[in-house]
């Protein structure tokens, strides 16, 4: 038996914080307290120390948080984050296409997956809905190397038989073929889920999405990932392609794609019906910020989300995002949410990128929470990282003189906004420590 103990300011949640509540009732925060972890899992978390037949790690004035969840992210875009100059179609043809073509070779797979995963770890996130490429290998070297690390990883083959260039193009039936051997081979096995995934419908004969729907309903516990709405003139060109749809959103549900497990990127030009079918089927939008800003693809309505009652889950959409950190998303998504009139706390971004993501993802059994049961996917933080943020924190916590002490929201708020990567003391998994910070170098004596 393992057991390990780590001592920290702990900060999770118990349930919805309203978007605009800095007092809400479902932060639960436990300053200096021990997580006592056995065997991977969370079994209890108290004030006092654990006895000596406990490792301990004391990580006394540091935060611990449970490991982010990012649930729209592509692999194979870390060729490609932070290019220049483009919306989201051209961004495909001009950056995406090309990158995603070197991922038919095995041996770039893996190597894209193994730098893609532990650069997820490095970032914070220790579970993540991800797109591979149309490439079968591109989605096994994934589930190869989030076993490996024992990472929950959502991911499948992209299906895509039209509109894309030669070598990222796929068959009906070649791609039901991918898609069963992958299901027969991962999902289920370990933390490994197979997600039926459709890259967007302009890139999917009807005849493709009716066999993706087929998988669905064949498979109990699939999940499904797609993109939907999240630029005009891909709502327009959807519009084109399926004119007997209601909307962009009904083009999925008419296939039979859409579930209480498909997670759909941006959903930015929906309206209330659409939302009415989200919440209804218990589907579910993943909000981009950062790549909604960086793409000038619109500003996601989070407050209309909220009052139809979808879930909402908080995503870096790497490489149309600009960083894997989730604390640089959710910084990017209060942004987006100001911009749009609503002011949304620290709590609602953190939440969205944990226990909320888990709950849609109907995972919350597992991940997500600080909390006896759960498997110990969680990250050890530094309050502040460099002098700017070293001062601002110092002002919350009330030791410059004359200023008082802020509230706890207003400190958590200054690290959301402030912090990233840098910030990361250890990131574990199942109670695993998967990344450290490396120790600096000594000087020579
Ligand atoms: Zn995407």
């Amino acid at each position: 038996m393992t057991r390990l103990a780590l001592r920290g300011d702990l900060l999770d949640f118990t349930g919805l914080p309203a978007l605009g509540d800095v007092d809400s009732p479902a932060v639960r925060f436990r300053p200096d307290h021990w997580l006592l972890i056995e065997d991977g899992r969370i079994v209890a978390v108290q004030a006092e120390a654990p006895g000596e037949d406990w490792r301990r790690e004391d990580h006394r004035g540091r935060l611990i948080l449970p490991g982010f969840v990012d649930t729209h992210v592509h692999c194979p875009q870390l060729d490609v984050i932070a290019s220049y100059g483009a919306t989201l179609l051209d961004w495909l043809q001009t950056y995406t296409f090309p990158a995603e073509q070197r991922f038919a070779d095995p041996a770039v797979a893996r190597a894209g997956a193994e730098l893609f995963l532990d650069a997820l770890l490095a970032h914070g996130t220790t579970s993540a809905v991800v797109f591979a490429t149309v490439h079968a290998v591109s989605a096994e070297a994934l589930f190869e190397a989030a076993s490996v690390r024992g990472m929950r990883l959502i991911t499948g083959k992209v299906l895509m038989d039209r509109h894309a260039p030669e070598g990222l193009r796929d068959d009906v039936e070649g791609a039901r073929r991918d898609c069963e051997a992958q299901i027969a081979r991962w999902h289920g096995q370990g933390r490994n889920a197979f997600a039926v995934t459709v890259r967007f419908a302009i890139t999917s004969t009807p005849e493709q999405l009716a066999m993706a729907g087929g998988l669905l309903q064949r498979h109990e516990g699939l999940y499904m990932q797609t993109h939907v709405a999240e630029n005009l003139d891909e709502v327009r060109w959807v519009k084109e392609l399926f004119p007997q749809a209601r909307s962009y959103l009904d083009v999925y549900h008419q296939h039979g794609l859409l579930n209480e497990r498909a997670v759909l990127a941006h959903g930015i030009w929906l309206d209330d019906t659409d939302r009415a079918l989200l919440r209804d089927i218990g589907a579910h939008i993943a909000f981009c910020p950062s790549s909604n800003l960086f793409l000038g693809s619109g500003l996601f309505n989070w407050a209309e989300a909220r009052a139809v009652g979808h879930g909402v889950s908080m995503a870096s959409d790497v490489g149309g995002g600009t960083s894997l950190s989730m604390l640089r998303t959710v910084a990017e998504a209060y942004k987006v949410q100001a911009l749009r009139g609503t002011r949304m706390t620290a709590w609602a971004g953190l939440h969205a990128a944990t226990l909320g993501a888990a709950q849609a993802l109907g995972l919350a059994h597992e991940l997500g929470a600080l909390e006896p049961g759960r498997l110990a996917d969680v990250c050890v933080w530094d309050w502040a990282s460099g002098p700017v943020a070293g001062h601002r924190d110092a002002v919350a916590t009330g030791q410059v003189v004359p200023l008082p002490a802020q509230s706890l929201h207003a400190r958590v708020f200054a690290w959301m906004t402030l912090a990233d990567e840098r910030n990361l003391t250890a990131a574990y998994v199942a109670g695993q420590c998967r990344w450290q910070r490396p120790m600096p170098i000594p000087d020579p004596v």
